[in-house]
């Protein structure tokens, strides 16, 4: 599997300025051979329909940060997964720390997510990781174990259908990172429950995610099961996302 860079913009950027920094990305993005890796952009949903027509004819893959764990019905306000799948969404993040801290979404409701996402045939970014708390208190290990086997409960796992961002909520927007060894060593345990759930979910893409930069990505990329990034405040430069993706 090609390592995967995926950007979350979060609540930032409007529909109109897009076009013009999808043409920067592009244009950065020449000194890069694109056939290495693959790269998503996650944006807000209002954003989806003018980033699928900014993207049109290149290969970044569109991705949305959230979704209703419902496919229809009297949830206003919602946005389902075969609305994303009808934007030509590829991917949908699931469980992020913001969400689940500013959202109160737990356990159940992100497993809901991840099954709604895969009965749209979408493949779901899963979020998983520790707060500061829990790590002090030698709690990450279990808390990230408990986060993965929650959502992924009688779901039908496949290499290609889902991948895991081991985001430690410290190092969220913080500027402070994981050591390589660190992350290393979490994405290596989250591998083991994955194999041990399925063997076929051996393969799965585990990204790292939490102030991962320019600076810092290549250590990262560099272990053995880091497949990737999860990238936030980065990602809203196309300068410095493309520093990302040429360190894959
Ligand atoms: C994220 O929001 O998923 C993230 C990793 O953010 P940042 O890169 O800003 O830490």
């Amino acid at each position: 599997m090609k390592p995967f860079i995926a950007a979350n913009w979060k609540l930032h950027k409007l529909p109109s300025e897009l076009g013009m920094w999808v043409e920067e990305l592009k244009t950065a993005l020449k000194s890069v051979d694109m056939e290495r890796l693959e790269l998503a952009l996650c944006a807000p949903y209002t954003h989806l329909p003018a980033l699928r027509q900014a993207l049109e004819g290149s290969p970044i893959k569109l991705g949305a940060q959230d979704v209703s764990a419902h496919a229809e019905g009297a949830y206003t306000g919602e946005v389902a997964a075969p609305m994303l799948k009808d934007l030509g969404v590829y991917y949908v993040i699931v469980g992020h720390s913001e969400r689940r801290a500013h959202h109160h979404e737990d356990d159940a409701l992100v497993r809901a997510k991840v099954a709604a996402v895969h009965e749209a045939g979408l493949v779901p970014i899963l979020c998983v990781g520790e707060t500061l708390a829990e790590r002090e208190a030698g709690q990450a290990e279990a808390v990230v174990l408990r986060q993965l086997g929650a959502a992924l409960e009688g779901v039908t796992l496949e290499a290609d259908t889902l991948v895991v961002a081991y985001e430690p909520v410290w190092a969220i927007g913080t500027g402070k990172t994981a050591t390589d060894e660190d992350a290393q060593a979490m994405c290596r345990t989250v591998r083991g429950k994955l194999k041990e759930l399925t063997p076929a979910a051996g393969d799965v893409r585990i990204l790292y995610g939490g102030s991962m930069k320019g600076s810092n990505a290549a250590g990262l990329l560099a272990q053995p099961d880091i497949s990737g990034g999860l990238i936030g405040s980065a990602s809203l430069s196309a300068a410095s996302l493309v520093e990302i993706a040429a360190a894959c």
